[in-house]
């Protein structure tokens, strides 16, 4: 008895279609935006040599950003903003506050 093949639905996959910065690598048969890999191939690290490719102004800028200093800020201003909330829930105000800190009870 044979056994009915299973049809397993797969996603669409579109091949990109070759325009400016769409390079084709042979060895892995792949077609892939040199200007998001740095112009190699991000399977096998094959690129077209005399060629670069710019990354877009958004991906210069996200390379460029310093990750660790922006979480910083924003888990300062999220313990500021937290204290406030504290300080608000409880009644309390920022001169209570300072008394306490300075030991003034
Ligand atoms: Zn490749």
């Amino acid at each position: 008895m044979q056994m009915p093949a299973l049809r397993i639905p797969r996603p669409a996959f579109q091949r990109p279609s070759a325009s400016t910065a769409k390079l084709h690598c042979e060895l892995d048969d792949w077609w892939f935006d040199a200007r998001y890999t740095d112009g190699a191939c991000p399977i096998c690290g094959w690129r077209p040599e005399g060629v670069s490719y710019a990354a877009p102004f958004w991906l210069q800028l996200v390379r460029r950003t310093d990750w660790e200093l922006v979480s910083l800020l924003v888990t300062v201003v999220l313990l500021i903003l937290l204290g406030i909330f504290v300080e608000r829930t409880a009644g309390l105000s920022p001169n209570d506050i300072g008394r306490f800190l300075s030991g003034g009870g």
